[in-house]
């Protein structure tokens, strides 16, 4: 069986990685890089024509982000996924298609993307490129999934995985069977503090704002994140841990809410029982709001706490809202998650005093905090998490900045086959 990485190598962003053995071929995954610019997997010329099954892991979009262009290029494949995935793909390359610049397809290409979804229960056996297949709860997102490949070997593909679970999800399967593993590495190099911890310095820092009269906020992904954030502040403030302030929602985290809410059977059983069996249903919280004016005047009148996109300042309703308040000491602003090289958002956590907005020099004055509310496994996780899989001999690391990788490498190295797979380098597996 041989393995190719057209991208998601030594970095993190634009998974696509190839499995093939004779007849046999099955993309996994087909994202972008988001960064200042653009980047797309490294497909070779002619390559894209040829695609006839991807599968997905999950909805983000530096898993999923290239299917327009696919499409767009020729290809005519059947794409395997969980519903919710299906769903969540669905808004955010519109999305994407809406704001991006340079954008190569149509509103036709993502309809035809959609269209092109066959979609799978976890666990559920299916064919896909040949190879007999199967999804297993990843624990990431809603949706979110490992792939599992059986050809000439056993294979399993981790995409993003979190362990531990979350306020609405189960953490990922263990224990399954292997004889390779294409794993995350997001986090190899990184302990993540305990949920408890940063939830507890998360609402501090919220309460601290808003006894000064400033405003928080919180710049999230659309999916995964902001809808844990929003849980999260829900339940703090309704059992009054929290001041009863509003809570808005804006940007793309408003469309994703109705999606996890249209797709509850997929966060975990509590979740399940609290809607269905006490009609108290989180998703419609008295204390959510959204902007109702074009320019976010009204939001900006009294403190309250913002959870908007993009998660890494690079572009979405956020940047609005730091260029009204970043002046003001008061103000706060609250990074929850991974702030990637080269992203606005890496800057003002690296200190920056002033960032640039729309050509327009913004002085940041506010207050800037960080911790980690992660969908992600830390470094210890990883590796438990593959020491769990029966008959597992080969690793390879994926999905991480290059010295992630090498430090999570060290230790598993002790027992296993890893290897750091550099792009498009043909690896046998
Ligand atoms: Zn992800
Ligand atoms: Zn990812």
């Amino acid at each position: 069986m041989e393995f190719i990485a057209y991208g998601g190598a030594r970095e993190v962003g634009r998974s696509a990685f190839l499995l093939s053995e004779k007849q046999r071929k099955i993309l996994l995954d087909c994202g972008i890089k988001l960064g200042e610019k653009v980047e797309y997997p490294k497909f070779p010329e002619g390559f894209e024509k040829e695609v006839r099954d991807v599968a997905i892991s999950h909805a983000h979009l530096d898993h999923s982000g290239h299917l327009g262009s696919l499409i767009a290029n020729g290809s005519k494949p059947i794409i395997y996924g969980i519903k919710a995935t299906k769903d969540l793909v669905g808004i955010l390359l519109a999305d994407y298609h809406r704001i991006g610049k340079n954008i190569d397809f149509t509103d036709r290409d993502v309809s035809e993307v959609i269209r092109r979804f066959h979609t799978y229960e976890f666990k559920e056996e299916f064919k896909a490129g040949g190879y007999k297949a199967r999804l297993y709860n990843a624990g990431h997102i809603l949706g979110s999934a490992m792939v599992y490949i059986e050809g000439e070997k056993k294979v399993l593909y981790s995409g993003d995985i979190s362990t531990r679970g979350t306020r609405l999800l189960d953490g990922c399967e263990k224990n399954l069977r292997a004889d390779a593993l294409i794993l995350e590495g997001t986090y190899g190099n990184e302990e993540l503090p305990g949920t408890k911890e940063s939830v507890t310095k998360l609402i501090s820092e919220i309460k601290e704002t808003i006894k000064e009269g400033g405003h928080v906020i919180i710049p999230s992904f659309a999916v995964g994140r902001g809808q844990e954030i929003l849980m999260l502040l829900e339940n703090y403030m309704k059992s009054g841990a929290l001041p009863e302030v509003k809570i808005y929602m804006d940007g793309m985290i408003k469309k994703a809410m109705k999606i996890y809410r249209q797709n509850v059977v997929y966060t975990k059983d509590e979740v399940q029982k609290r809607i269905l069996l006490s009609a108290d249903d989180p998703f419609t919280s008295k204390h959510f709001f959204v902007p109702r004016r074009r320019d976010r005047k009204d939001v900006l009148e009294e403190p309250c706490i913002i959870v908007s996109t993009s998660g890494m300042l690079s572009g979405g309703p956020i940047l609005t809202y730091l260029k009204e308040l970043a002046w003001n000491p008061k103000n706060k602003i609250i990074f929850v998650g991974y702030q990637a090289e080269g992203t606005r958002g890496r800057k003002v956590v690296d200190g920056a005093k002033k960032i640039e907005i729309d050509d327009e020099e913004v002085e940041l004055r506010l207050k800037v905090a960080e911790l980690r509310i992660s969908g992600h496994a830390g470094k210890s996780e990883l590796i438990q998490f593959a020491q769990g899989i029966k008959g597992l001999k080969k690793i390879l690391l994926v999905h991480g900045e290059e010295k992630s990788l090498e430090e999570l490498a060290e230790t598993l190295e002790k027992k296993y086959e890893v290897v750091i797979p550099k792009a498009l380098e043909e690896i046998r597996i």
